[in-house]
């Protein structure tokens, strides 16, 4: 007896992939997660307080992330993109309610990444009490550069900085997060189930700013890959 093969509509689209540092193995992604307002400096150039205002979470699809070389379209609707230097945490190992103590042993890697963000989109949202999507969750919005395994070292500290035509926009320490890595898993996972493939952005400090076509971003954390990109011209709209 032969066992039926699924039959498919039309071809499954290809799991998006990040490139592992060192090696010619791949993270498959399974979801990004966000957090917003985890630099004090960055929460206040925003317009909150960063000491009543806890981070919040908000998702990108996994098929937003782009890799590190690659010219990105000028996103539609907006006129104001901006860029967010972020380290990201890669998860490996799946579990819910992990204890902040325990969190270091579902970390596969780290990687920098960048929360592209249509600010006026967001901005619109916000005052609405809309929610965050088109302003965060647009295509090609999470850039991410090879993960560095935890196996290496996990990041405790370290300079985090961004600059934009060669000019520093942002920089900062990784040890400045109001909620350190540990404590975000912790959290992370009381409200959603971690699973192997889930990639956590950590938030931004201050700087953050405008984009343009032809633009070329550098985004650095310090002991991890580059991550490089340049902003193409615009997509035309019809
Ligand atoms: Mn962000």
């Amino acid at each position: 007896m032969t066992v039926p093969t699924t039959e498919f509509v039309f071809l499954p689209p290809p799991i998006p992939t990040v490139e592992i540092a060192g090696t010619r193995q791949r993270f498959p992604v399974h979801r990004i997660y966000c957090v917003g307002r985890n630099y004090a400096e960055h929460a206040r150039e925003m317009g909150s307080d960063p000491k009543v205002e806890p981070p919040v979470f908000f998702t990108k699809p996994a098929d937003a992330i782009v890799p590190s070389g690659a010219a990105i379209p000028y996103p539609p609707r907006t006129e104001n993109l901006h860029y967010e230097v972020e380290l990201v945490v890669a998860i490996g190992d799946a579990g819910r309610n992990i204890a902040a103590g325990q969190a270091h042993g579902h970390i596969f890697g780290y990687a920098v990444g960048n929360d592209l963000t249509r600010r006026d989109l967001q901005g619109a949202s916000k005052k609405k009490g809309l929610p965050w999507d088109t302003g965060k969750a647009f295509d090609a919005s999470a850039p991410i550069a090879a993960i560095r395994p935890a196996s290496l070292g996990h990041v405790e500290g370290g300079r985090i900085w961004l600059s934009v035509n060669g000019e520093t926009r942002q920089q900062s320490d990784v040890s400045e997060m109001i909620w350190g890595v540990s404590e975000i898993i912790a959290e992370l996972s009381t409200l959603f189930e971690l699973k192997a493939g889930d990639l956590i952005y950590t938030g931004t400090p201050a700087g953050v700013g405008p984009l343009k076509p032809g633009d070329r971003i550098e985004c650095g954390v310090e002991g991890l890959e580059t991550l490089r990109n340049t902003i193409a011209a615009a997509r035309p709209t019809k």
